[in-house]
Formats: C-alpha cells, sequence, structure tokens
C-alpha cells in the first residue's frame, strides 16, 4: 500500500502523523513534490492557511497539491486544511490563494475573539456511534455548501463545520487532538477504495 502524506510545512502535522500511524498507517511528512508523489493520499493539517499557502508555493508545492487533487488523490484537510481545499475563501489576507477541490465558501476566523476557540458535541451522520466531542481553535465554517459538496455535520445553529466531495474531506474542527480518530477512520477507508479503483 501506498503510504499516507501529511502536509509537513507548517501547523500540527506531527500530531496527524501519529493518529494515522497509530491506525496503521505508514506515514510520509510531505515537504517536496517527490514527496507528494509517492502517497496514496494526503492530510493537510491546522495552522495558519496564509502561512501555510506562501510556504506551498516557496516550496513549489503548490501546483503539485492542485494537480494531485484534480487527479483524484484522496484529501482530508482539517481547519487551516479544510480552507486549503475550499474553492473560495473570505476574509484571507491579501493576496492568499488555496488549492481549491472543494465546492464550498468558507470564511476564515469565523467565530471571532470571544468564542474563537470551544469545543462542542456533534452528530455526524457518516460515522457511527456516539456524537463527536470537536475542538475548534480560531476556526473557519462553511457559509456556503455548493451543489458538488455534502455537508456531513453542523453546529447547532445549523453552520456547516464538515464537508466531503468525491476523495476530499474536511473538518472545521481538530480531531487529531480529541482523541477520537473516527474521521482519521473514515479518511483511511476513503483512501484504501481510491487505490483499488486506480
Ligand atoms: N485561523 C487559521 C487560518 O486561517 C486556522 C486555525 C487552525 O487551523 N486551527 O488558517
Amino acid at each position: 500500500d501506498a503510504p499516507i502524506g501529511v502536509l509537513a510545512l507548517q501547523g500540527d502535522f506531527r500530531e496527524h502523523a501519529d493518529v494515522l500511524r497509530a491506525l496503521g498507517a505508514e506515514v510520509v511528512l510531505v515537504r517536496r513534490p517527490e514527496e507528494l508523489a509517492r502517497v496514496g493520499g494526503l492530510v493537510i493539517p491546522g495552522g495558519e492557511s496564509s502561512v501555510m499557502d506562501k510556504l506551498a508555493r516557496m516550496f513549489g508545492l503548490f501546483e503539485p497539491l492542485r494537480a494531485a487533487v484534480q487527479d483524484g488523490l484522496p484529501v482530508y484537510g482539517t481547519c487551516a486544511g479544510l480552507i486549503m481545499l475550499a474553492d473560495t475563501v473570505l476574509d484571507g489576507i491579501a493576496g492568499q490563494q488555496s488549492i481549491g477541490g472543494l465546492d464550498i465558501i468558507v470564511r476564515r476566523n469565523a467565530f471571532g475573539s470571544q468564542a474563537a476557540s470551544f469545543e462542542t458535541d456533534l452528530q455526524v451522520a457518516v460515522l457511527s456511534g456516539a456524537p463527536m466531542h470537536a475542538a475548534f481553535i480560531r476556526a473557519p465554517v462553511v457559509e456556503r455548501v455548493g451543489p458538488a459538496a455534502t455537508a456531513l455535520a453542523r453546529l447547532a445553529d445549523g453552520r456547516c463545520v464538515a464537508v466531503e466531495q468525491g476523495n476530499l474531506l474536511g473538518t472545521s474542527f481538530h480531531p487529531e487532538i480529541t482523541g477520537d480518530y473516527r474521521f482519521h477512520e473514515y479518511f483511511l477507508r476513503r483512501v484504501a477504495a481510491a487505490a483499488l479503483r486506480r
């Protein structure tokens, strides 16, 4: 099986790598196009999307990432990673770009300063068992879910915080830090199914 990549330019990539290894995956930290070319799936971690975007362009990874997404590579983005996968980003810094792929409009830092970070329980229909305890850290929100994408979880007020579209998965929150790895397992099943189709 091809290893799972974790984009390791910036952010909490070590936490994701630890979770994936605990679930039995072989992990490659991706900082160069050659590393990206080896993986069967990629996680884009939380961090700061504007910095991650700049570093991806500096490291010559931005266009390879776009090409990989267009080519159907399974990618799971959390928080800043979700922003990177959004076709449209609101409240980005000047010149901020995203890889795109998810037919969504995302707003950065959507919870303002008072509720910048919080935890809550989410019902996620595609995950069996109890509600998911989710941590939001200066999190984005999905303001619009376009026709090609599907909402997977919403806050009590209806705002969307998890989406999928084809081989792409994104969450506003950080399952890598709360000890509930069902989203990572869901993603690894995606990766395995995609590998069978190739
Ligand atoms: N606010 C960050 C951004 O805009 C995301 C925060 C996070 O990944 N925890 O990229």
